[in-house]
């Protein structure tokens, strides 16, 4: 039993890569990603001599022409452990413009094909809960929030909240859905809700993490007993840094609390896997809110998103390191 509880713990942080294809158009160019072999992705580092390069481990890597069906593969017993009673969280990280966005939720114009996770995890979530009908009944219910400069944003606010129950981001509202299409409606209610507040020149989406949680209550129909679940899928803020010389006033503030809150939750992550005692869930208010979804049985997979350009080397880099010490 004690043996199976250490296996648990040891799979419970995962750490996966994807490597974002050049653009459609874009000029060819040598892309900074060397080589990817089983898990482990090798960069190119320009330098003057010519031959910088630099191997990283994670438990898979993704490159740049796995499909979405592909990645969502590597995913799915994550979905079904959330109807066993676990706790999920997926973050997505990079820097703008590496297909985090491109991962949880797919292009601009989604197709079937190009869904991202989160429509492939309810889709499988509500089929899966379907072939336990016999034995289980499932109440499923999300909620979408964002966190900006550490305020959190309820992106569902203006569907009238059900119950309480099982509510681990408080006062955000708590939607039930039985269907796809029911989360699909809620999801695209929640980008115009994100989008407002956001002007042209200050795309607010690349600077705040947006959540979508589900909420999973099983009943087990012969001996009454439920499970509770939850499954978060979390679009970081993008990882870059910016140049604290040129940016002020509120690029600045955004900028620092994006960077103390990206810190915070790698810090989280590096502890669990470590197996600290402390864990510093206070220092942030992601990690505050995922604190009950974040270590012990709940399980994390961190995907981080590289760009292939040479000239994004740098935040490529800081990318990889990051993913490296929560490993
Ligand atoms: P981020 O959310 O990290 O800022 P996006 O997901 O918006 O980045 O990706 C930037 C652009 O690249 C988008 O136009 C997106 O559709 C495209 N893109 C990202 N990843 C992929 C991929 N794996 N395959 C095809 N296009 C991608
Ligand atoms: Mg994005």
């Amino acid at each position: 039993k004690l043996y199976n509880q250490v296996q648990d713990l040891k799979g419970s942080i995962r750490v996966y890569c994807r490597v974002r294809p050049f653009f459609p158009g874009q000029p060819n160019q040598l892309s900074t990603v060397e080589n990817i072999e089983d898990g482990t992705l090798t960069v190119h580092i320009p330098s003057k001599n010519g031959k910088g390069r630099k191997s990283f481990n994670f438990n898979k890597v993704f490159g740049p022409s796995a499909s979405q069906a592909e990645v969502f593969l590597d995913m799915q017993p994550l979905i079904r452990s959330v109807l066993d009673g676990f706790n999920v969280c997926i973050f997505a990280y990079g820097q703008t413009g590496s297909g985090k966005t491109y991962t949880m939720t797919g292009p601009k114009e989604i197709t079937e094909k190009s869904q991202g996770v989160n429509y492939r995890a309810l889709s499988d979530l509500f089929l899966i809960a379907d072939q336990r009908k016999d034995t289980f009944h499932y109440d499923v219910s999300v909620q979408m929030i964002e966190i900006y400069n550490e305020q959190v944003r309820d992106l569902l606010v203006k569907i009238r909240s059900s119950s309480n129950k099982g509510l681990s981001v408080p006062d955000a509202s708590l939607v039930p859905v039985s269907s796809t299409l029911d989360v699909i409606e809620l999801m695209n209610l929640g980008q115009r809700n994100r989008a407002v507040g956001a002007t042209a020149l200050n795309d607010r989406s690349s600077r705040s993490h947006s959540c979508l949680t589900v909420h999973v209550q099983g009943r087990d129909l012969t001996t009454g007993t439920v499970l509770r679940g939850c499954m978060h899928l979390v679009d970081l803020a993008g990882s870059e840094r910016v140049d604290k010389s040129e940016a002020t006033g509120d690029r600045l503030k955004e900028a620092q609390h994006i960077n103390k809150s990206l810190s915070a939750l790698g810090d989280v992550i590096a502890s669990l896997a470590q197996k600290n005692s402390h864990v510093p869930y206070r220092n942030s208010k992601l990690t505050q809110l995922l604190q009950d979804s974040l270590g012990g049985q709940a399980k994390t997979l961190m995907f981080v998103h590289i760009s292939p350009e040479s000239e994004a080397i740098g935040e490529t880099l800081s990318t990889l390191k990051f993913a490296e010490r929560v490993a």
